[in-house]
């Protein structure tokens, strides 16, 4: 399997991580090529799959319960410990 045809891949020839290229996704800055591509990486790649299960969960979370003060930061850390410890 190569990854030369990773959209990721920046000019200069440097791969992008999991966490560059999960972020990038979850920001929504990326082209269709790469939405394709991570999407289909995401399918075969466990940390990126419970990376963006984590950022779902925390932001359906934050959507029902926030009232504008913003994301306390040791909550999302709960969570993130919590779905780590569910999925080992
Ligand atoms: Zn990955």
């Amino acid at each position: 399997m190569s990854d030369s045809t990773n959209p990721f891949t920046s000019p200069s020839g440097k791969r992008a991580t999991c966490m560059e290229m999960l972020q990038l996704y979850l920001d929504g800055e990326v082209t269709q090529e790469q939405r394709a591509y991570f999407l289909h990486h995401m399918d075969m790649c466990m940390p990126c799959f419970k990376g963006y299960q984590v950022d779902m969960a925390i932001k359906e979370l934050l959507k029902t319960r926030c009232c504008g003060e913003g994301a306390p930061g040791d909550l999302v850390q709960q969570i993130k410990a919590q779905i780590a410890q569910q999925n080992s």
